[in-house]
């Protein structure tokens, strides 16, 4: 039997670097739970008021419509690979009601937070990819989180990370010459208030952000639709403690919103 990978309409949806299926099934398995919980509300409520009943039915009916037009208009967009705004909306919309639901499924299914998160980052770095326009680079910032920092440096770095000595002893000097060479802007956040911050007082038309799943996704969330493209950190040694990140993948990240998809 063929691979699904190897059918070109769902290719789209299938390939990339990590796993997109999850968060897609995930929205569904919410859907369809509400769904039922609704139905279920109405049964319970059958011998109230007809009025009610009406009102309340109709309620859920519009809800549960718009949010089925939104996963469709996400299931859409990954597999015509074209950017369209208005679906992009809809689409946003319905993942930020569903994801607290189909988070707490996955979780009573044995599947991690980390994993779910993963599936939405990836989701959203290939929407974010299908619409990536050239960018100047003084419009584009590179959010970078404090743990990537030796643990032992004993420079104070500001949000620019002016301070840094470049000694070799994490990435921080390697980071900075690559935010040089390519003249964007850098942000250097020791959280997610900081970085929300940095983003507000910035004003970039698009971001590539580093962190872990955890503060990428409330990131990707709280600054929609600006285009965040999400590069999760490596822990070799555990959260928050001397992180690493993947030089080349940001360099690709950035060489895609300077030069546009
Ligand atoms: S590269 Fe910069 S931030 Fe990292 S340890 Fe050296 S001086 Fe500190």
């Amino acid at each position: 039997m063929p691979s699904l990978t190897a059918i070109p309409w769902l290719e789209g949806i299938f390939s990339g670097e990590m796993n997109k299926r999850l968060v897609l099934v995930a929205l569904g398995a919410a859907l369809v739970f509400l769904a039922a919980s609704a139905a279920l509300m109405l049964w319970l409520l059958s011998k109230q008021s007809r009025i009610l009943q009406l009102l309340l039915a109709a309620s859920a009916v519009a809800l549960l419509a718009a949010l089925f037009v939104g996963v469709s208009s996400l299931v859409l967009l990954l597999l015509w690979n074209r950017p369209w705004p208005f679906l992009e909306r809809i689409a946003a919309w319905a993942v930020g009601f569903l994801y607290p639901v189909a988070q707490k499924l996955c979780q009573l299914g044995g599947i991690g937070s980390d994993s779910l998160a993963q599936s939405f980052i990836a989701v959203n770095n290939r929407l974010v990819k299908l619409k990536a326009e050239p960018s100047e680079p003084g419009k584009l910032l590179l959010l970078l989180p404090h743990c990537l920092q030796w643990s032992q440096c004993p420079h104070k770095l500001n949000l620019d990370a002016v301070g840094c000595k470049r000694c070799g002893r994490c990435q921080l000097g390697e980071l900075l010459a690559l935010v040089e060479n390519y003249g964007v802007r850098v942000a250097f956040a020791t959280g997610g208030t900081l970085a929300r911050q940095a983003v507000a007082q910035l004003k970039p038309s698009c971001v590539v952000a580093v962190a872990c799943e955890r503060d990428l996704l409330s990131g990707i969330m709280e600054t929609s639709p600006l285009p965040v493209y999400g590069i999760l950190n490596d822990r070799p040694q555990g959260p928050c403690h001397n992180t690493q990140v993947d030089l080349a993948k940001i360099e690709e990240a950035l060489q895609l919103f300077l030069k546009g998809r």
